[in-house]
């Protein structure tokens, strides 16, 4: 009996223009992990290893961050360097609540992560006591190599930041819950 069985045609190759099948989330997160712009709350020594890493030899521009922004509510991420005083601490909770969603923290150095060498009365014993923050960068001070790595884990969040994270009821609640003790 004879089988009348047609072999499937191999597909004819596509020609036409490349294209990248990925999610919205993912295009503005590389958009936005690339270009992140840093506002720098430097009190102390680890502030000139900041101004270290801004400078042409470590050269934070590689990672599109060569805009420092003084302006909080055109920054996206925060760096505080240096020993941050409690009288210190209303204006460092301001400033990170005048920074518009999505943001990103990093505590440089000892001080900025836990009041390092200053276990003393009148010095925050980290900012984490005020604000969440994303990342610490150890060392006092840390060198810019690790300023850098900062960076970039501020970047890998980026990248994978949702555009629906944060403004929830649960993370204002959050952000409340911080005091200054
Ligand atoms: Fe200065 Fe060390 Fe504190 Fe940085 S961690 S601000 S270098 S004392």
């Amino acid at each position: 009996m004879a089988t009348d069985i047609k072999l499937a045609e191999a597909p004819a190759s596509y020609d036409g223009p490349g294209f990248s099948a990925t999610s919205f989330d993912k295009i503005i997160g590389l958009a936005r992990a690339n270009s992140l712009w840093p506002l720098p709350f430097a009190t102390s020594c680890c502030g000139i290893e900041f101004m270290s890493t801004m400078a042409s030899h470590y050269d934070l521009a590689r990672f599109g961050s060569e805009r420092p922004s003084f302006s909080p509510r055109q920054a996206d991420m925060l760096l505080v360097a240096g020993t941050i005083a409690k009288k210190m601490a209303p204006v460092v909770k301001q400033v990170y609540l005048q920074m518009a969603e999505p943001r990103w923290v990093i505590a440089i150095g000892a001080c900025a992560s836990s009041g390092g060498i200053f276990d003393t009365y009148s010095v925050l014993q980290g900012i984490d006591r005020i604000i969440p923050v994303d990342v610490y960068v150890p060392g006092c001070p840390p060198r810019p190599e690790q300023i850098l790595d900062g960076v970039m884990q501020v970047q890998e969040l980026a990248k994978n930041e949702s555009l629906r994270r944060r403004n929830t009821e649960e993370y204002q609640k959050l952000l409340n819950s911080y005091s200054i003790q």
